[in-house]
């Protein structure tokens, strides 16, 4: 083996230029060489490939975004394309592949590894709601963005005695909410794999309020419905002075927390060092504190991402 390609693709997150760095350098560190395939899955179709300049990486670490960018491109589903790519990569004289990407661009590189061209995933996904990982790299920084903007909001929530709902991304999976709304003492987290209760929600603010606590605050992944549709519908059962907010992009950007960093950075070089003992096909992540290898064809096919419920049995009974 002498050339590993990388890619990002789908929705960025921060962290994966750490990710990026990591694969390159350690390739280098090895004796080979690293490409790097700019827009994801559509730069590889349109063989938009180039030897990644190590000076390219000088600095990255703290970047959020993707040097390499990244894009949707539907079209990859297909087997035309997905061979398109493989010709692409042979034309290049690369080797192997990681993907840094959530679902979809793991279900790309599973595509390659059953057309026999050797691929690595790597998590790389705000959403953390890729099978086979505990967690993904750009959850822990998004997390923390949406920590900070939901502190700043209960201050104002509590000067002005308001409840807002806040709506935080995820996609289908509520992790973001989770882990955000517990770190924010919410009084309630609203998410795709529970069913809510809004008539209990309003009695707890209700309750809140004839205890002294005017404000309140709901944290909604966006799997569940909009912040302003959840506020519409809280509002039919009491007046909460509510306010609804949509954090959005703002969680996907700024600069990857140093969990964020040193996980894509374990990752990257996980990668390498597997290619090089002739291992592919594999989804890598992270399972009870240890780096892990598995299957990727099992894990997209046989495996789904589990949301841990426990939390949210935690907030309820710190947040009663
Ligand atoms: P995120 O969830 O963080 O947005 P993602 O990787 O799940 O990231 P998607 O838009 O679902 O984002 O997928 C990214 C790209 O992966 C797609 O634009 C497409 O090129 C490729 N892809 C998605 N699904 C498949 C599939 N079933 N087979 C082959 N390629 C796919």
């Amino acid at each position: 083996m002498k050339r590993i390609g990388i890619l990002t693709s789908g929705g960025d997150s921060q962290g994966m230029n750490a990710a990026i760095r990591a694969v390159a350098r350690s390739a280098n560190f090895a004796g080979l060489e690293a490409y790097g395939i700019n827009y994801g899955y559509k730069g590889l179709v349109e063989g938009n490939i180039e030897l990644l300049d190590l000076d390219r990486l000088d600095g990255i670490i703290k970047r959020g975004g993707t040097i390499l960018y990244s894009a949707r491109f539907p079209e990859f589903a297909e087997k035309e394309y997905q061979l398109k790519g493989i010709d692409q990569l042979k034309k290049f004289g690369i080797d192997a592949l990681v993907v840094i990407g959530g679902d979809g661009s793991y279900h790309g590189a599973e595509r390659l590894t059953q057309h026999g061209f050797n691929s690595i995933g790597i998590p790389g996904t705000i959403d953390n709601d890729i099978p086979g990982t505990d967690f993904t790299i750009g959850f822990d920084s998004s997390v923390n963005v949406a920590v900070d903007a939901i502190d700043k909001i209960n201050d104002t929530a509590t000067s002005h005695q308001r409840t807002f709902i806040v709506e935080v991304m995820g996609r289908g999976a509520g992790d973001i909410a989770l882990w955000a709304g517990i770190a924010t003492g919410a009084d309630a987290i609203v998410i795709p794999e529970h069913k809510y209760d809004i008539q209990g929600i309003a009695d707890k603010l209700t309750k809140n309020r004839e205890n002294g606590k005017g404000h309140g605050l709901i944290v909604i992944a966006e799997g569940v419905m909009s912040a302003q549709k959840f506020k519409e519908e809280l509002d039919k059962h009491g007046d909460f002075d509510s306010r609804a907010v949509t954090l959005a992009h703002v969680q996907r950007g700024g600069q990857p927390t140093a969990k964020d960093r040193v996980f894509a950075t374990q990752l990257g070089d996980y990668a390498v060092r597997l290619l090089l003992e002739g291992k592919g096909g594999l989804a890598l992540g992270v399972h009870d504190n240890k780096l892990v290898a598995k299957d990727i064809i099992d894990t997209l096919e046989n495996h789904k991402h589990q949301t841990d419920l426990t939390l949210l049995e935690l907030n309820d009974r710190v947040r009663f």
